[in-house]
C-alpha cells in the first residue's frame, strides 16, 4: 500500500464509519478482511458491511476458548444477515506443543505463558487469515484504553505489511450503543452482564461501573498493557496506529 493511497483517506469524514468502509473498498484493490470477535463495535461494523453489501470478508478467530454466548451471537448474526462468518483455528500441532509445555490453563502462570497462548491461539491464525490480503478492518476505538488512544481510521500494520482500517476509531462507546439500538444489531448477551470488551472466556471478566473498558481483559496482569498481540509489533510492543507510519510505545 503506497503512501499516496493513504494520503487520499483524510478526505473522508473520520467519524463516518460507513464512508470509511466505502472509501476503503473503492480505493483498495484485492481482498479486504474484517475480523470480528462479536463485541459491540464489531457487531456494528458487521451490520454496516452486510447492510451496504460491501465486498469485505467477515471472519473470526475461534481460539477454542470462547464464551458460549459468543457462539450464540455468532449464529444469530449469520441468521440475521444471511451470511457465513469464516473462522480460522489454532494449528493442531502448535496447540499440542503449547499444552504440553504449559497445560490447559497455563496462561495464568506468567505474562510470557499468556503471550505464548495468545500467539498460538490468536496471532498465528490471524496471520493465516490475513495472508494475501490487501487490508484489515478492525473494530478498534481510540477511547477504549490508554494504549489505544492514538488509533486512527487509517494506518499501516508494519509488522504484517498491510493497511489497517478502523472505521470506529473516532466513536465513543455510547455512539456505538446508540447505533446498535437504532438498528437492532444482534448483541452478545455478556454485555448485559457487565462485560464491555469480550475475548476468551478464561481471560475476560465483567467490569465494575467506572472501570476502564479493557480492565476485564487479563485482569491478573499489571504490566502487559491489556493487549493480546493482534495489534502489537514483532518485538512485542504495542503498535500505534497513526498513519502513515506506525510508531510504538512501551506495552
Ligand atoms: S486470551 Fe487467554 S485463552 Fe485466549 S489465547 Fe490469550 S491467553 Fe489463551
Amino acid at each position: 500500500m503506497s503512501a499516496a493511497l493513504l494520503d487520499r483517506f483524510p478526505e473522508v469524514d473520520p467519524r463516518d464509519p460507513a464512508a470509511i468502509l466505502a472509501a476503503a473498498r473503492v480505493a483498495i484493490d484485492g481482498r479486504i478482511v474484517f475480523t470480528t470477535s462479536f463485541g459491540l463495535e464489531d457487531q456494528v461494523i458487521t451490520h454496516l458491511i452486510a447492510s451496504a453489501g460491501f465486498a469485505i470478508d467477515i471472519a473470526t478467530i475461534d481460539t477454542g476458548r470462547l464464551f458460549a454466548e459468543t457462539y450464540e451471537v455468532w449464529a444469530r448474526t449469520e441468521e440475521r444477515y444471511g451470511l457465513r462468518i469464516r473462522s480460522v483455528h489454532p494449528d493442531a500441532d502448535g496447540l499440542a506443543t503449547l499444552l504440553d509445555a504449559q497445560g490447559v490453563n497455563g496462561f495464568y502462570a506468567s505474562v510470557a505463558a499468556r503471550k505464548a497462548c495468545c500467539e498460538t491461539r490468536k496471532v498465528v491464525p490471524l496471520g493465516h487469515m490475513l495472508a494475501g490480503t490487501s487490508a484489515w478492518v478492525t473494530g478498534l476505538r481510540a477511547d477504549q484504553s490508554g494504549t489505544r488512544a492514538v488509533v486512527s481510521p487509517w494506518s499501516r500494520d508494519e509488522a504484517r505489511n498491510i493497511l489497517k482500517v478502523s472505521p470506529l476509531a473516532g466513536w465513543s462507546r455510547a455512539e456505538a450503543v446508540a447505533f446498535a439500538d437504532r438498528h437492532d444489531v444482534p448483541r452478545n448477551a455478556l454485555h448485559a452482564q457487565g462485560f464491555l470488551s469480550i475475548g476468551c472466556a478464561p481471560c475476560t471478566r465483567a467490569v465494575a461501573p467506572g472501570e476502564p473498558e479493557r480492565a476485564g481483559r487479563w485482569w491478573w496482569e499489571t504490566e502487559a498493557g491489556g493487549e493480546c498481540g493482534l495489534h502489537v509489533g514483532p518485538d512485542g510492543r504495542l503498535v500505534r496506529s497513526r498513519a502513515p507510519a506506525a510508531e510504538e510505545v512501551p506495552a
